[in-house]
């Protein structure tokens, strides 16, 4: 029997893995033939990598993406499907992986190659694409040390290594500080103030734990630090000791004892700095800002120290809110109280209620998912002209909860195709929601069709509880559309070439352009009213709770504004000017930082940088202030269809048509700017996303 993991057989047209085969142990025996082949396929290339622009692109793509899919596919699972086997296997894999791709980023002769099919007559007429490609697999080369010799090049190649290896300890510290953690309540009081959704959620989990007899009256309830669980005990739970537990835990979080993280930032940030200067930078964030729409950590501050200045008079008073209110007193804050870290979460429900009159558990049963995926898919299909079916069995799934959707043109061809894991299941499944590449689209020269894109899209929903379907909160609701709008960048993209073919090729700081512009139609009335339906009695969500709904998007806005600021601010502060292993240490950074931006200061023992996965586990380093980047231009392309009028069916449609065959259609073939240029008809503006998050007045 063959390993599923080398398998590249097509399933029903997609090529996708063979999730139902797929165990742990297959990982090792794949990865260790994937490896050992490319490195004689690499002596190949790099003998006659071909001459034209064309071949040899063509030749490095097919050197290494056998390897890319098979670990791309173990590092899904890691994501979705993780156990101790897996992580084990993954483990012992990575080092090998992480040689033979450093290997062909370094390889002398592919390199010259490269220089010398751009020094050749053909670059000059070849297409942007290409040209773009080209430049960026040179940008590439020298960024992994193709330049490099001797032991500057074995140093690079070691802290490459020990970067792998510490970025996934530090997130499977955090992974197994999260599960670590369980609050058991069994009396009334523990769970004052909670609405029944979320004591059944509770009571749900409970029973998962082994306590058969709970139920959602009676108890026990277990609260965890998942972020659903976690985030409805903070707004809603009226027990302050409870709370006050749960938030240490939370924002203490592999911040000691066998999972602590502290030493491994450090580890981190010595590690990419050296690395950094190895290659002539000054420091990590000029390395990171070289790749980016931005181009320039000047060019980031003057954008965030803008945002920063028109959101900080709008967030003393939000605090200010919160500071009466405590003063006041509400169940669960005693009157007279000063305002608590584990206070925030609850007073501000508390006032988002009273403004609005409204909680999020008020929207779930008008929010079911089955009904908020037919409007989503409805809304697609107006604007960008294509249908999504469900299929059953078409292609194996990793889970019973996942699904697999076909994404199909007027003719009804197969464009795309993505795999929906809708709910949190934290025994083996990742907190947070995501978008990631299966397949990516791709066609070689003289291929009659291109190879189908398929997306992997994974939320953590609430899940159905019993006959209930999944409930969703406008948040998760909000969330879905996100990772969909980045899916739709990936799977509506006309692009034969891999390198810049759906995100691929995207510059990280306009990447969250398509994901936070699809976000906006959470706010349209007709596509939210459009896809409600009470599970119970099919009754749309009421119009005045709509209302209430918009304008609780620009509740305590400057205050969100300035949390994620603080964030990048903190991020490039560590990749800038800190010096690991100084006297000053990540946690002083944090507090000066957050005294710059922040109104409220968070207390000392908060420890959140210990499970900062964006920028020590994922791709975020120096690039956190990318989702204020993206989210400008998100506002502004979304500018567009409010200019054109959103209840213009026909205007919408056209606006939609342009969208989609620019930032969807080119994803990576052009620079961010210029494609956002065509489709807006010029450079971005501030003005729609301070307008957005009610920091400007409205438009006349
Ligand atoms: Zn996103």
């Amino acid at each position: 029997m063959t390993n599923p993991l080398l398998s590249q057989t097509l399933t029903n047209g997609f090529a996708v893995p063979h999730f139902d085969r797929i165990a742990p142990e297959h990982v090792g025996p794949a990865i260790a033939a994937l490896t050992a082949k490319l490195d004689d396929e690499l002596a190949r290339v790099e003998r006659a990598p071909g001459d034209t622009v064309r071949a040899v692109v063509d030749a490095l793509v097919d050197l290494t993406e056998p390897l890319a899919r098979a670990w791309g596919t173990v590092s899904h699972l890691m994501g979705v499907k993780n156990s101790d086997a897996l992580r084990a296997a993954h483990k012992d894999a990575q080092p090998l992986v992480v040689t033979a791709f450093m290997k062909v980023a370094q390889s002398a002769p592919l390199y010259a190659a490269l220089v010398r099919v751009q020094e050749s007559k053909e670059f000059a007429s070849a297409s942007t694409t290409e040209r773009r490609i080209i430049e960026k697999r040179l940008r590439d080369a020298k960024l992994a040390g193709v330049g490099l010799t001797g032991d500057a090049r074995a140093r690079f190649n070691q802290l490459e290594h020990e970067l792998s290896e510490l970025s996934t300890t530090f997130s499977n510290h955090v992974l197994d500080a999260t599960k670590a953690f369980a609050l058991d309540l069994t009396n009334d009081d523990d769970v004052a103030g909670l609405p029944s959704s979320v004591k059944a959620q509770l009571a749900q989990a409970a029973r998962l734990a082994g306590n058969d007899t709970a139920t959602a009256e009676k108890g026990p309830w277990r609260v965890t630090l998942d972020f659903p669980s976690y985030s409805a005990f903070m707004r809603h739970g009226q027990n302050r000791a409870h709370r006050r537990a749960l938030y240490l835990a939370y924002v203490t979080r592999a911040s000691s004892g066998e999972l602590d993280n502290g030493p491994l930032i450090d580890g981190i940030l010595a590690r990419r700095k050296e690395q950094a200067q190895l290659l002539g930078f000054d420091d990590y964030a000029a390395l990171s800002l070289s790749t980016k729409m931005a181009g320039s950590v000047a060019a980031v501050d003057a954008l965030l120290d803008e945002l920063a200045t028109k959101s900080t008079g709008r967030a003393r008073e939000e605090e200010a809110e919160l500071d009466a209110l405590a003063k006041e007193g509400v169940p669960g804050v005693p009157a007279g109280s000063t305002v608590e870290p584990w206070d925030t979460e609850l007073l501000a429900e508390r006032l988002r209620e009273r403004a609005f009159a409204f909680s999020d558990e008020d929207t779930r049963p008008y929010l079911p998912l089955p009904r908020v995926l037919d409007g989503l898919f409805a809304l697609i299909h107006e604007l960008f002209g294509v249908r999504v079916v469900e299929t059953k069995g078409l292609v194996p799934v990793w889970n019973d909860d996942v699904r697999f959707y076909r994404v199909v043109d007027a003719r009804g061809d197969d464009v795309a195709g993505f795999y929906l894991d809708p709910y949190a299941r934290p025994a083996d499944k990742r907190g947070g929601a995501w978008m990631d590449d299966c397949v990516a689209r791709r066609r070689r020269e003289g291929e009659a069709r291109a190879r189908v894109p398929v997306a992997y899209l994974v939320c953590n929903g609430t899940p159905p509880v019993g006959d209930t379907p999944s409930l969703m909160s406008f948040r998760e609701v909000e969330t879905l559309f996100h990772e969909f709008g980045h899916g739709l960048q990936h799977m509506l993209t006309t692009v034969d070439e891999v390198d810049a073919s759906g995100i691929n090729g995207v510059e990280w700081d306009a990447v969250e352009l398509p994901s936070q512009f699809m976000e906006n139609f959470c706010y349209d009335d007709a596509t939210l009213i459009g896809m409600s339906g009470h599970h119970e009695t099919g009754e749309k969500l009421p119009r005045a709770l709509f209302e209430k709904i918009v304008a609780a998007r620009t509740f305590r806005a400057a205050a969100m504004m300035l949390r994620q600021l603080n964030f990048a601010r903190l991020d490039l502060a560590l990749h800038t000017t800190y010096v690991p292993g100084s006297s000053t240490t990540v946690w002083d950074v944090a507090e000066r930082v957050a005294k710059q931006t922040l109104v409220r200061q968070p207390p000392k023992e908060n420890r959140f940088l210990a499970s900062f996965t964006h920028i020590f586990a994922g791709g975020y380093a120096a690039g956190y202030y990318s989702y204020k980047w993206a989210e400008v231009l998100a506002a502004d392309a979304f500018g567009a269809f409010e200019e054109a009028g959103l209840s213009n069916v026909v205007a919408r449609r056209e606006v939609g048509a342009r969208f989609r065959d620019t930032i969807l259609a080119k994803g990576g073939s052009a620079h961010p700017l210029e494609v956002f240029r065509a489709f807006r008809g010029r450079a971005p503006e501030t003005t729609a996303l301070l307008r957005q998050s009610g920091l400007l007045p409205k438009a006349a």
